[in-house]
């Protein structure tokens, strides 16, 4: 195992750099490669004495040719609606040329492939919880489309890869994960919540709240994820905590946990907002034997010193 060589594109990012810190203290060889287009190497900056642990400055756009590796792990995208929206034709050049570039670099050498795929390929869902035979139900012209049809051409590709170059892929449609390096400025509902309840500042519900989404912690899903590159399964795989909470809901559990008394203050929902999201982890449980361990109260609070820690900074 120790000899085996990791590439994880998107390595700078929240996902990517607790990715590489697990395949790390597994034994790995852990080659990151990140464009810094949202991400930040104060993520990897505990690795940086790694010997096993290297960091390429790339954007995976463009052909790039890192050697021999055993895995990829392709996370590398902007991920947050705001981030999405300001780098809309970025997303969708890393979401196409990006995962075929990776794709061909699996193929090549012969590597495993796990692809970061997204709950918002079900759109704003009429099937609920969603499961994994859902189609969804996308706009393809809106504002969220540069992100949503991006990573649903990445699926298409991923499948083609296996279908016709037999490469052993996974596709994981991750649910909205939070915890510790999440981009504190990147506008996500946990974030935006912890720092303006730390601030003391109101809590911006968008819309009247009632809106829903399932929160996963960090841990969990690195677990998920790490347990599906291992599987059998080539076809799409729902990993995220099936516990559903309304925004409201969501900021009265921040409020508690910060110890804050931010007032909440009422702004337009975006455009093309799913009205809710939860997971059937059905197959997750059968397949990959796994199922998240920590709610969301337990979640916050062990996020909490960290965007402490993020406030302090930019105060
Ligand atoms: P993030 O923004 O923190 O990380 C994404 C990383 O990809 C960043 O470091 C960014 O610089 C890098 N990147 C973007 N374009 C690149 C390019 N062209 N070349 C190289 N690197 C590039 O976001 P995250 O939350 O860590 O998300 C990681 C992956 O998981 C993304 O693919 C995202 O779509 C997916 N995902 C995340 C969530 C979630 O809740 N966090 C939910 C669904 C899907
Ligand atoms: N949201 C909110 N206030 C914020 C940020 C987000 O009410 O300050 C809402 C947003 O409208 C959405 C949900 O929280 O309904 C989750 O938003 P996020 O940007 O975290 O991710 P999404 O699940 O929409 O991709």
């Amino acid at each position: 195992m120790g000899s085996q060589t990791i590439l994880v594109t998107g390595a700078a990012g929240f996902l990517g750099s607790h990715l590489c810190d697990v395949l790390l203290a597994e034994g790995y060889t852990v080659l990151g490669v990140d464009n810094l287009a949202t991400g930040k190497m104060a993520n990897l900056e505990h690795l940086s004495t790694d010997s096993r642990f290297r960091f390429m400055e790339q954007d995976i756009c463009l052909g790039f040719d890192p050697g021999k590796v055993d895995y990829v792990f392709n996370l590398a995208s902007p991920a947050s609606p705001v981030d999405y929206t300001r780098l809309g034709i970025e997303t969708l050049q890393v979401g196409s040329a990006g995962t075929l570039n990776t794709l061909e670099l699996a193929r090549k050498y012969g590597a495993g492939y796990l692809h970061a795929s997204t709950s918002e390929c079900y759109g704003d869902p009429e099937v609920h919880p969603q499961v994994e035979t859902y189609w969804g139900n996308v706009n393809p012209i809106g504002p969220r489309s540069v992100y949503d049809e991006a990573k649903r051409f990445s699926e298409a590709a991923v499948m083609a890869y296996h279908r016709y170059h037999g490469v052993n892929t996974h596709l994981v449609r991750i649910f909205n994960t939070y915890g510790p390096r999440l981009q504190a400025n990147d506008g996500r509902v946990i974030s935006n919540f912890m720092i303006q309840a730390l601030r003391g500042e109101p809590l911006t519900i968008y819309g009247d709240g009632s809106q829903t989404r399932s929160f996963c912690y960090v841990s969990d899903l690195i677990d998920g994820i790490v347990r599906l590159s291992r599987s059998e399964e080539h076809l799409p795989v729902n990993i995220g905590n099936p516990t559903e909470w309304t925004i409201a809901e969501c900021a009265k559990e921040v409020l508690a946990v910060t110890g804050s008394r931010s007032e909440i203050a009422y702004k337009a929902l975006p455009q093309d907002d799913p009205t809710r999201r939860r997971p059937d982890i059905t197959r997750a449980q059968t397949l990959l034997g796994w199922e998240p361990k920590i709610q969301l109260r337990e979640g916050l609070e062990r996020s909490l010193e960290y965007f402490r820690l993020s406030v302090s900074v930019t105060a």
